[in-house]
């Protein structure tokens, strides 16, 4: 499988289909896998904070949700296939389930949100069964952190939606997976209050003009911080466009 090195994080250059199926092949196997979708946001913070970047990069798949990394390694001369956005690559693994009899825990959300998500998902899938949920504020450490993933695992989940945001739900993920027992862990951020209906994904005509972020800005004004993150990034993948000449 061939990965693009964008600042150091290194991407499955896939398709949407591939994804799914490299997803799928470790829930068929049992052997454990991690799912992370870094935005240029997160590439960001990776060169800033250590602990982000070893989060991250512990995953075993990684996805180019988002428009940065995908203008990053076009940039950097080597282009990733295409866009494998968080909530529709959850969306196919949550399809393939329901068709194969494979169970899903939702964790994350305000409360409520995985309760809400959990029934829209089952109108949509009804063959797929959703073997439990938690809500995603609880303490991330000591016995509520141990009870929380006692419940996932007692559930015998073989999918499990972690949305409690990045980076928060990388390191989560990173200091637990070892305790965790579903096959595939997918770090999924605010795809569950787009399950839940709470939350719109941008209408068609953004998406195809790739301004899927733009839409998400004009919704909620308060992701300006984020937004103000890229200049630092394209000015980091330029320098790493620099090294590359220089080898
Ligand atoms: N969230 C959570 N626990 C927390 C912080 C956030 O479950 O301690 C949830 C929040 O309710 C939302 C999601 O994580 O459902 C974060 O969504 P957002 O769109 O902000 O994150 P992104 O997808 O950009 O990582």
């Amino acid at each position: 499988m061939q990965k693009i090195n964008v600042l150091g994080i290194l991407f499955d250059n896939v398709t949407k289909k591939e994804a799914a199926d490299l997803a799928f092949s470790h829930i068929e196997s049992g052997r454990q896998a991690v799912v992370v979708t870094p935005n240029a946001e997160i590439l960001e913070l990776c060169l800033e904070s250590p602990e982000i970047k070893e989060a991250v990069i512990s995953a075993d798949i990684t996805l180019p949700d988002g428009e940065g990394a995908l203008w990053a390694a076009k940039k950097l001369g080597t282009p990733l296939r295409e866009k494998v956005a968080g909530v529709e690559f959850g969306t196919e693994i949550m399809r393939r389930a329901a068709e194969c009899g494979k169970s899903l825990f939702l964790l994350g959300g305000k409360a409520g949100v995985a309760e809400k998500a959990a029934q829209n998902i089952a109108s949509r899938f009804p063959k797929l069964k959703i073997s439990g949920m938690h809500d995603g504020y609880f303490e991330r450490s000591g016995a509520e952190n141990a009870r929380v993933i006692a419940q996932i695992n007692k559930s015998r989940a073989d999918i499990l939606f972690v949305c409690l945001g990045a980076p928060t739900q990388e390191i989560w993920v990173r200091e637990n997976r070892g305790s965790l027992s579903p096959a595939l862990i997918a770090c999924l951020g605010g795809s569950i209050d787009v399950y839940a209906g709470n939350v719109h994904r941008a209408p068609k005509l953004f998406i195809k003009l790739r301004t899927e972020w733009l839409y998400r800005l004009l919704r909620e004004p308060k992701r300006i911080g984020r937004i103000m993150n890229l200049p630092k990034f394209m000015k980091n993948v330029k320098k790493q466009i620099k090294l590359q000449n220089e080898v």
